[in-house]
């Protein structure tokens, strides 16, 4: 039957919770960490609905975020996808050079699409925007946690406003007003909008059943940009052509194996999950200036992991810092090259921890993710059962799988890593 889906996804964590929304509405997923290569079209199970290639573009250069899906769109058209999506955070992390509406623009040309949809609404975990405004739960996004994000500080809510800024493309809202009618109010609106030469439009969503209309909208929509939400409804779509089968076998494994936790997501969620972990037993706090420094602490790191698997202890190495201590690092070391000093840092722990014989890694950032996944060269993963809403396990396709939990930063309860772990 082919796939159905091909998606593009500007981090890791976006992408596996994008595939676990796929897989847990029975579209078997696979997802594929970086690009790949072309010969891996004839090793594509034939058993798959929808493919989800993970980058790590959200704060690429524009140039090389667009080449880069560019060339995932090329490959998702060689498996002959149906329907095309580009995957963004649902707090539209992004900065005003790009890279959400840039990405947007190229793939619409390379698809020969006249206007897409925006929409990272996700109303079940209190992402609604009204009005074009970002909400989550109750505060505007300009006012949450996310304007102290270490790499994409999100300091305006006003998504025309963020896209503008992004793209020359006419940006339009959708409002809430014209889903209030259903289905054919929305695609009434979307005509207008077409016909008035909007290019990117802006999708209102405050409650879920907005979201589904506009699910429905997408069904015949060659590309669809948006958060996780929105994709939740296109599976329904394709059983209603006919395309999917009302119940796909998906048998769900879990992690197991000794497990370790790496936080280098920085997020309010994850202080509050390493803050519950540490309220019961002790953790290793990297410091990114003595890492700066020499490859001594690096090695305290090692030692520290070694020693708590020898003595069977739960083993949790972080750097979360609060935004004060994260703004004097990046005043000391500069924004870019601390985060990528503390993303290699954790990526060698886990490649010698892996080679210490660590089958479950637990681990907190969406960059913090990607980074380690591409330095154990892991080029695909399948999905397995939630931990929590938006973080599935996930598992390597070999007979001997090491196992991943990779939570976005803002997922997830306080007992997140305790749970993971399996001893909450
Ligand atoms: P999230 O999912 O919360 O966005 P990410 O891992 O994507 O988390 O991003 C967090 C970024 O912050 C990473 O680049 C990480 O290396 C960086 N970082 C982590 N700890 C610190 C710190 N103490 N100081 C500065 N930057 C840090």
């Amino acid at each position: 039957m082919g796939i159905l889906l091909g998606c593009i996804a500007d981090d890791f964590t976006g992408a596996t919770d994008l595939c676990e929304i796929l897989t847990s509405n029975g579209m078997r997923t696979i997802q594929m960490l970086g690009l790949p290569e072309e010969k891996f079209l004839q090793d594509l199970p034939t058993n798959i609905d929808a493919v989800v290639v993970s980058l790590k573009i959200r704060t690429a250069p524009v140039n090389e975020a667009v080449k880069s899906s560019l060339a995932v769109l090329d490959f998702l058209r060689k498996a002959g996808c149906r329907q095309y999506f580009w995957k963004y955070c649902s707090t539209f992390d992004s900065t005003s050079q790009g890279n959400i509406g840039p990405v947007a623009d190229a793939l619409q040309d390379a698809l020969g699409v006249r206007a897409s949809i925006v929409c990272p609404a996700f109303p079940e975990n209190g992402r609604t925007v009204y009005q074009g405004h970002l909400f989550v739960y109750n505060t505007l996004l300009q006012n949450t946690h996310m304007r102290y994000h270490p790499l994409t500080p999100m300091l305006e809510s006003d998504l025309l406003k963020l896209l503008r800024s992004q793209t020359q493309r006419l940006c339009c809202l959708l409002p809430f007003q014209d889903l209030n009618s259903g289905l054919d109010g929305a695609k009434k609106a979307w005509t207008d909008l077409e016909k008035k030469g909007c290019v990117h439009i802006v999708a209102d969503a405050i409650t879920s059943q907005d979201l589904h209309v506009l699910g429905e909208l997408c069904a015949n929509h060659k590309l669809v940009t948006g958060g996780s939400g929105i994709a939740r409804g296109l599976p329904a779509n394709f059983r209603k052509q006919g395309l999917l089968p009302a119940n796909n076998e998906n048998s769900l494994f879990e992690g197991e194996g000794v497990g370790i936790v790496l936080a280098g997501s920085c997020s309010a969620i994850t202080l509050g999950q390493i803050h519950t972990f540490l309220s019961r037993y002790p953790g290793f706090m990297l410091d990114p200036q003595k890492l700066s420094d020499d490859g001594e602490h690096l090695k305290e790191a090692v030692s520290y992991a070694k020693k708590c698997i020898e003595n069977e202890v739960p083993c949790l190495i972080y750097s979360s810092a609060d935004p004060e201590r994260v703004g004097e690092i990046q005043k000391e070391l500069g924004r870019e090259n601390a985060g990528a000093l503390v993303e290699k840092t954790f990526a060698s722990i886990a490649l010698e921890m892996a080679q210490h014989g660590v089958r479950r890694f637990i681990i907190a950032g969406g960059e913090t993710s990607g980074a380690v996944m591409s330095a154990l060269n892991i080029r695909a993963i399948k999905i397995g059962k939630s931990i929590a809403p938006g973080v599935p396990w996930v598992a390597t396709l070999c007979d001997d799988p090491l196992f991943f939990a990779l939570k976005s930063g803002n997922f997830g309860s306080p007992e997140f890593f305790l749970k993971a772990l399996g001893i909450q």
